[in-house]
């Protein structure tokens, strides 16, 4: 029996593996030791968990455990290393690098620090979500201090050129950010063949615990520092103090060990159950994938059905768990600041849909997602003047509409 409803929006967050679930317990109340306690065996022990989560981590994106500053998750990620360099690398230069599409937590971020003195270039994605390398170069200039462009995009899946970007940052001595939340534990990264100087990455994507995740931040060629944004006890490096989230960070690392050795098997599965259903939704006229279907996520597809109302479509399909746009902006009515960014008028961008499958995803509940789409979008198609105009062959450009 299918569990109502089916849960298809894992990019916002994805449940917990139960193998990570497993590793955390003990660290609750059996091992419950400050990992900065120095003097005694609770302490040696959490250190000792947080160290081997920490190699976990790493070996994830081949990087080494030293580089791995924990956090609160992808969006402190995100202000440590942009508020951290600039902050860090004011001598050096005050202008950033970013795109429009970015996550939030980049772009508040970078509008934070414009407020501060900082010159940001937003830089505008092509209708396929995708930014070129000859964008970045004609927007580097003398100040440059750091590019910071996210691996895969949170609403699309679109994967954009890190490696290019990276080869080109590094060529002018200038720092490479990448948010790569929604790409780690889903393909290959790697931060030495990806070039990458920072990373922010979150557990709570990756089958993880939410309320942690991490910064990687290089340490050699270039040997990369970030001032820290959060000051006490000169915790990881004295880039960010706190006491360690212990079970979380365990969570964490039992995460990137399951995504590193199931990748493969893992992304072989769903990307076979994402075709399936963009196919199938496909067959239905006046659909559209939205973003470049080659480079991107296995595991997603945002589509949008034309002749749709959006609220409706959102309403008939609550049997199933989608986001309509970024989950961060869903609350308001606007439409999606990144399909509208790709081009796409209100109208289209209201009536999209992002799936995001999961390793806990089945076949039998995509089949229900499809036909229960196909279904909502017919119907509302039904009861729509629109639909029927742009059946009978009207160009509805044409229609001149009455103000009221
Ligand atoms: C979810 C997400 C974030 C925020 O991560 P948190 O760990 O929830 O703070 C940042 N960037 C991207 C691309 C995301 O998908």
């Amino acid at each position: 029996m299918l569990k109502l409803p089916i849960y298809l929006d894992n990019n916002a967050t994805t449940p917990m593996d139960p193998r990570v679930l497993e590793a955390m317990l003990p660290y609750f109340i059996d091992n419950f030791g400050n990992a900065a306690s120095r003097n005694h065996s609770f302490g040696w022990k959490a250190e000792e968990a947080v160290d081997y989560a920490r190699e976990q981590i790493a070996a994830l994106i081949n990087a080494d455990s030293k580089e791995i500053i924990i956090t609160s998750g992808a969006t402190e990620s995100n202000n440590l290393a942009i508020k951290g360099v600039f902050e860090m690398y004011a001598a050096k230069g005050n202008h950033f690098i970013t795109v429009e599409t970015e996550h939030k937590a980049v772009l508040d971020t970078c509008k934070h620090i414009e407020k501060l003195g900082a010159e940001v270039t937003y830089l505008k994605a092509r209708e396929d979500g995708l930014i070129t390398i000859e964008q970045v170069e004609a927007a580097i200039k003398p100040n440059t201090v750091l590019v910071s462009v996210m691996y895969a995009n949170n609403e699309i899946g679109v994967i954009q050129p890190v490696k290019e970007i990276s080869k080109l940052c590094k060529s002018k001595g200038i720092l490479f950010h990448t948010d790569a939340t929604q790409a780690v534990g889903k393909i290959p990264v790697d931060v030495i063949a990806d070039g990458i100087d920072l990373m922010s990455f979150s557990a709570h994507k990756m089958y993880g615990p939410k309320g942690v995740g991490a910064l990687y931040v290089r340490r050699k060629n270039p040997r990369v520092k970030v001032t820290a944004q959060m000051d006490g006890g000169g915790h990881e490096r004295g880039m960010r103090s706190g006491t360690l989230n212990v079970p979380g960070i365990v969570g964490f690392g039992k995460a990137c060990e399951i995504c590193r050795l199931d990748m493969d098997a893992d992304t072989a599965r769903i990307s076979k159950l994402r075709d399936k259903l963009e196919t199938e939704l496909l067959t239905l006229e006046e659909s559209y994938v939205n973003g470049n279907r080659e480079h991107r996520l296995p595991h997603v597809s945002n589509m949008s059905f034309k002749y749709v109302e959006g609220e409706g479509l959102i309403m008939g399909v609550k049997d199933i768990a989608v986001s309509s746009g970024s989950a961060c902006t869903s609350a308001s009515l606007e439409p999606s600041y990144v399909l509208k960014a790709l081009g796409l008028d209100d109208e289209l961008a209201h009536s999209s849909l992002r799936f995001g499958l999961s390793r806990f995803t089945t076949e039998e509940e995509v089949d229900f997602a499809i036909a229960h789409v196909k279904e909502a979008v017919n119907k509302l198609r039904e009861m729509s003047p629109l639909w029927e105009m742009f059946k009978e062959g009207i160009d509805l450009k044409t229609i001149v509409w009455q103000e009221h």
